[in-house]
């Protein structure tokens, strides 16, 4: 018997098949073709849950846009995977292939994959903040998700850090992912190189002082979030994901200018990088799906 886990984002489906034991024995991802929505997804993946050789006990869904626990409905998601909101991805796996299912949001999913098999074990109230195309975030406060009256708390990148500043994706001016993001950071780059380069490739040039230049400002930019999140929620520890904070260097960096914008007494707020990387979601939806089983109660 295994525990299928996906991890569906706007690019790719991740999954990983899980032994009850909680060994990732099987991983893999495939594309999401989002440009042919949300339903056509459901048809592939459907067919290829059925192809797969393992016997399925449960099924459990990391996802894009915002979900209700409660239901597994997808309550909203933007246009990058048509057709998503509203779709009531719980019910229909439960009706289809007859197992336990459960869904959540892919930065909770994640934090919690974190707090039971990552950086984060043992630590009841941390925050997990992920940093890429935006900033997405999740609290955990006494073990569990924090979630707030509509189930969207943790959205840290909007944030306002720039009163009347650069115009955010949400509507909104000056959001702390605007200057915070790793798109920030590449735009910073751009600026005093005229060139295009990854997160990757910045990491890489950091000897050259124009780079190293744009990567103290930014630096400085997601030292400012953390240091209001400390403050506002005096965490155990904030877990920083997404590629760019596996590298040593710059989680040295962002520790040290974080504490110095804290008041003393919060000095002590441990900051570490994600121990999981892509798999986090993985993880944290085998462990809903072994509470649930083990409860009888999916
Ligand atoms: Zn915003």
């Amino acid at each position: 018997m295994s525990i299928l886990t996906l991890d569906i984002g706007a690019t790719a489906v991740k999954y990983g098949l899980f032994d009850p034991n909680g060994i990732l024995f099987k991983q893999g991802d495939f594309p999401t073709q989002a440009q042919n929505g949300a339903h056509s997804l459901f048809v592939r993946l459907t067919a290829w849950i059925q192809n797969l050789p393992e016997t399925i006990s449960a099924i459990g869904v990391s996802t894009c846009g915002q979900v209700d626990p409660s239901t597994g409905n997808i309550m909203y998601a933007t246009d990058n995977l048509p057709g998503y909101t509203g779709m009531q991805v719980r019910s229909y796996l439960e009706e289809t292939f007859s197992v336990p299912v459960a869904v959540e949001n892919d930065a909770n999913a994640a934090a919690i994959g974190e707090a039971y098999f990552g950086s984060a074990r043992g630590m009841p109230d941390f925050l997990c903040i992920t940093y890429g195309t935006g900033i997405g975030g999740a609290i955990i406060s006494d073990n569990s998700i924090y979630r707030g009256k509509n189930g969207s708390a943790g959205e840290f990148g909007h944030i306002i850090t720039h009163a009347g500043g650069l115009p955010c994706t949400c509507g909104g001016k000056g959001c702390y992912e605007t200057y915070a993001s790793v798109n920030a950071l590449c735009r910073r780059v751009r600026a005093v190189t005229g060139q295009t380069l990854s997160s990757h490739e910045i990491m890489m040039r950091i000897q050259e002082d124009s780079i190293a230049n744009a990567l103290k400002d930014w630096v400085y930019e997601v030292a400012i979030g953390l240091s209001s999140l400390i403050h506002a929620l005096n965490p155990y520890c904030i877990i920083l994901g997404g590629g760019i904070m596996e590298n040593p260097r710059l989680l040295h960096l962002l520790r040290k200018e974080t504490l110095e914008l804290v008041m003393p007494n919060f000095r002590g707020t441990l900051i570490f990088g994600a121990a999981l990387g892509n798999q986090a979601a993985l993880y944290g939806m085998f462990h809903f799906l072994r509470d649930s089983v083990t409860k009888g109660d999916p």
